[in-house]
């Protein structure tokens, strides 16, 4: 009772990263965009995003992946409260505490995670119970994968990836993710698809028959073989020692392996926990990458996780 009329503290919001089981890439639109089709699909490492009152807008980034992330107004999670503001009009300023545990820059989506998240804990935050398709149009503006990151699961993208529709997927996954040291840029690796593509016609992009069926039938084997992704060759073509990665693991047992949208994280599928674990081990052993992470799929899109309720 007396929980609606407390002053406002602080929201926190728990996020995952995604990665996508299909991406298939169109040729590029005149503005520069190039039309996608993709699944994605919401694992379980998470960011967590806490927002509370502050005498004027702030923003700190902590965490084992906080390196490198913009601590100013270029943080996605910045923008994003910006503009929620700003469509709300409101002007009471917020601090913004992240605490990361998405690879930066790994084609894991980290940033536009915690934009999701900001949005989910400023709306709490500021009571303003803002309808789910207004909040996923701000998300849209942010960044193209803002959207889906509210929503998390398993989903069909298409557009720039911001236009969703749900899709029948069946099973929890075991997914073991090789993050590589060093980022890869997201316009270079366009660049390079479309450098290697050259003059060749490029079909519109549209889902594949195998990955639904493999989705409907939630069996891990039929995922892995479905696993495709139109950027791959690029960031390979970018970063060789990548081809050696997806070599390991499947070498070591992964069902399927995948570059993770623009990379360089590879996402290698494994039969179940068990298989998963012995992946991770193999792999770190083999001292082929930075870093080995084990997370489930899906995942549950930003919610929160501990907070007030404004007005
Ligand atoms: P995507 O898969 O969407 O292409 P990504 O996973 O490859 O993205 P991000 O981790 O989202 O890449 O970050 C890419 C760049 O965005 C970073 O190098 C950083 O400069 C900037 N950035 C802005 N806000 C954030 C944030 N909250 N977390 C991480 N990076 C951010």
């Amino acid at each position: 009772m007396t929980s609606a009329m407390a002053p406002p503290s602080s929201v926190t919001v728990r996020v995952p990263a995604k990665i996508n089981l299909e991406l298939v890439v169109g040729a590029p639109r005149p503005d520069g965009y190039h039309p996608l089709s993709t699944v994605f699909h919401a694992v379980s490492l998470h960011d967590e995003v806490t927002v509370w009152p502050a005498d004027e807008w702030g923003l700190t980034v902590t965490g084992p992946q906080s390196l490198g992330v913009p601590e100013d107004g270029t943080n996605l999670a910045a923008r994003a409260a910006l503009l929620l503001a700003e469509s709300a009009g409101i002007t009471e300023p917020v601090h913004i505490a992240i605490r990361k545990d998405i690879p930066v820059a790994g084609g894991m989506a980290g940033g536009s995670a915690d934009a999701a998240a900001a949005l989910v804990a400023c709306d709490q935050l500021w009571g303003l119970g803002t309808p789910r398709v207004e909040l996923e149009h701000v998300a849209a503006e942010v960044g193209s994968d803002v959207p889906f990151l509210l929503t998390g699961g398993t989903a069909m993208a298409s557009g720039r990836g911001e236009v969703l529709a749900p899709v029948l997927a069946r099973g929890t996954y075991h997914w073991v993710l090789a993050v590589s040291e060093g980022g890869l840029s997201t316009p270079a690796v366009y660049a390079e698809c479309d450098r290697l593509r050259g003059d060749r016609p490029v079909p519109d992009p549209a889902p594949t028959p195998e990955m639904m069926t493999a989705l409907r039938s939630g069996d891990p084997r039929a995922l892995g073989a479905a696993l495709a992704n139109d950027l791959q060759a690029a960031a390979i073509s970018l970063m060789p020692a990548l081809a050696d990665v997806i070599d390991a693991g499947l070498e070591f047992g992964a069902i399927g392996g995948i570059v993770s949208g623009s990379g360089p994280t590879v996402a290698f599928l494994a039969e179940d926990n068990e298989s998963a674990l012995d992946l991770a081990v193999s792999l770190t052993a083999s001292g082929t990458v930075q870093d080995v992470r084990r997370a489930t799929g899906p995942a549950h899109g930003a919610h929160v996780v501990s907070g007030v309720r404004a007005r």
